[in-house]
């Protein structure tokens, strides 16, 4: 990143009402964010209730809290009154059905108002409620629902057939399918049940730490873990949305994620209503032209997005924006996988801002390290820890946590245990989680550097890091400077076994339209990673491909492109999406 790039991006975040990071950090405690949440009328603390009724009790009833979009464009809004009405009728539902107090309801839907619906008011239940991202198959349906005792499953009738009943046998704590449309035999219809529930509902006194939700991570390093959450990471919801997203509630605000993913939840459902702002919710799938349109259109105001859809954006081509503006665009973040400096400038040629990166995960359920919303950007980096989070690079050998504060040095991203979003355990697997834990400081799996003024770099996840010639090489610093050529889209990058260095690096590249994948191409892209990043670490060899492998959440399975590359066994591959050669 050359001095100039820094300076176009620079000042661009500098937010008006906002201490600087210094202050925000000096001022922040957690007990004044866990005060100034509403509580349960007699106490408690209810992640549904604070999202929905505690809205209406300050006046925002009749304020849109979801308004829908439909494959075809059809627009349905729904108030924060009628969000809660229905909430409170699926409550109702699940009362009639005898589920109790910390029992799971699993879903398996796409993006339809119904998802919003059963999230909310299985959270009112104080029930735990897990989303399933459509597009899985039954065998991960199957490992998921197994792992959370799913006791209800809300799904539609198409999804069940195809996904769910040749498992269902297999999954004896199954007591009850709610379908959303259409009828299957075993499985009980939701639309009339909702019709003649009560719409009042008295939400179930939960304790802060009672449990709320269970997630399952991306999958990306091998078998996705069960993360339990409690209601009382709404806190972090609420306040981490405030410092890394700079959301308000007078906002239109579009988070892309889908709630299967732990950031479709956390930032797709709970943070938006428990700011009090106005979330957009597109049914459809990615698709860059009715992107912008929803972008300018909606008047989005901020949005959560991730590098996967960005770069893919940026494949598509800018000339498709057309004459669309988008002048109540104010904010933009981005998560789940490290967001390229290319990426960050291409946000502020094409919106005149840049995307603000962030770093969290499944487990730490809300975000951790951020570009501050007011805090000045560096393209490439994922920022600094948020107030009220410590972090640190460490050392982990057989003696002990070692913290290493030199500026630029590489070791584990750890943070300090103690924030409300953090998981409480992996369910069914409670070695695997205390493993995570030593000496003080949760170990998050990912390796990163510090510089001198605080920010955090992200090196690469500990299992695809490279070691070559002695240097230690993160996939992440070649792929980066890799997509700065013109012709580069998309990078993969591996290390594979080498006599004389251990390890050579091995890029996968697509490319953008207009461009040949040919020897001549490789050459030039070899040439030009070597000018970027010296012999030592530059890649040896490229390989060209129409898509890389990707989890559903977007992520590039760089493990399972090493396995093959190896002919090793490739591994839980069940949230693997995209895989054309
Ligand atoms: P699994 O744990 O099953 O292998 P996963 O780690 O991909 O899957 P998630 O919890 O969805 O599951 O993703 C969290 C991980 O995503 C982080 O540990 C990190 O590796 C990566 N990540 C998320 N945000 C960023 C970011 N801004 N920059 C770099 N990496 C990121
Ligand atoms: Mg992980």
């Amino acid at each position: 990143m050359t001095e100039e790039m820094l300076r176009k991006v620079k000042g661009a975040a500098g937010r008006a009402n906002m201490p600087d990071y210094a202050a925000a950090c000096a001022q922040f405690s957690w007990d004044q964010e866990r005060a100034a949440l509403a509580g349960l009328p007699g106490g408690g603390l209810n992640i549904a209730q604070e999202a929905l009724d505690a809205q209406i009790a300050r006046g925002r009833g009749d304020r849109i809290a979801l308004r829908w979009i439909g494959r075809d464009g059809q627009r349905r809004n729904f108030s924060y009154d009628s969000l809660a009405r229905s909430a409170n009728r699926f409550a109702n539902v699940l009362g009639l059905l005898g589920v109790k107090r910390g029992e799971t309801v699993y879903s398996l839907l796409g993006r339809e108002p119904e998802l919003y619906f059963a999230a909310l008011g299985t959270l009112k239940a104080g029930s735990v409620f897990c989303p399933m991202f459509a597009a899985f198959g039954p065998e991960p349906i199957q490992a998921r629902m197994e792992i959370g005792s799913a006791k209800v499953l809300v799904t539609s009738a198409a999804l069940y057939r195809r996904k769910v009943k040749p498992i269902r046998d297999r999954l004896p704590d199954l007591e009850h399918v709610l379908l959303i449309d259409g009828e299957a035999e075993g499985c009980a219809a939701l639309a009339p049940m909702m019709e003649a529930a009560s719409e009042e509902f008295a939400t179930t006194r939960t304790r802060p730490e009672d449990p709320s939700l269970l997630h399952f991570t991306s999958g990306t390093t091998g078998l996705p873990k069960g993360a339990r959450h409690v209601h009382e990471a709404v806190v972090a919801h609420r306040v981490t949305a405030r410092l890394a997203l700079d959301l308000r509630p007078e906002d239109i605000y579009w988070c892309t994620a889908d709630p299967g993913w732990v950031t479709g939840t956390s930032y797709g459902i709970i943070a938006p209503l428990v700011i009090g702002s106005t979330m957009i919710v597109d049914e459809a799938e990615f698709d860059p032209d009715r992107w912008y349109g929803i972008l300018a259109d909606e008047g989005v105001t901020v949005w959560y997005t991730a590098p996967t859809a960005i770069r893919m954006l940026m494949r598509a081509g800018a000339d498709l924006i057309g004459g669309r503006k988008f002048p109540k665009l104010r904010f933009m973040a981005s998560v789940g996988e490290p967001l390229n400096p290319e990426a960050v400038l291409w946000g502020h040629e094409v919106f005149g801002m840049p995307f603000h990166d962030n770093w969290w995960q499944t487990e730490t359920g809300g975000i951790m390290i951020a570009n501050y919303a007011a805090m000045d950007v560096k393209p490439g980096s994922m920022g600094k820890p948020l107030p009220g989070i410590e972090a640190g690079i460490v050392e982990v050998t057989d003696a002990g946590v070692r913290e290493l504060t030199k500026p630029q040095a590489i070791g584990e991203l750890a943070l300090r245990p103690g924030w409300p979003s953090m998981m409480r355990t992996y369910l069914h697997e409670e070695a695997r989680y205390k493993k995570c834990f030593r000496d003080g400081w949760y170990l998050s799996g990912d390796l990163a550097m510090r510089d001198k003024d605080g920010y955090y770099w992200f090196v690469g996840r500990a299992d695809d890091v490279i070691k070559s010639a002695g240097h230690l090489i993160g996939p992440f610093e070649v792929e980066s400077a890799l997509i700065e050529h013109d012709a580069v889209a998309e990078v993969g990058v591996i290390g594979i076994p080498d006599e004389t260095a251990g390890e050579i690096v091995k890029a996968y590249v697509t490319l953008h339209k207009g461009y040949e994948p040919d020897e001549e191409l490789e050459r030039v892209l070899l040439g030009h990673a070597r000018k970027r990043l010296g012999p030592a670490v530059a890649p040896k060899e490229i390989v060209f491909r129409q898509n890389l492998p990707k989890t559903r959440s977007g992520k590039i399975m760089r493990r399972l492109l090493k396995a093959r590359e190896l002919g090793l066994p490739e591994g839980d591959i069940s949230t693997l999406e995209s895989d054309e050669k």
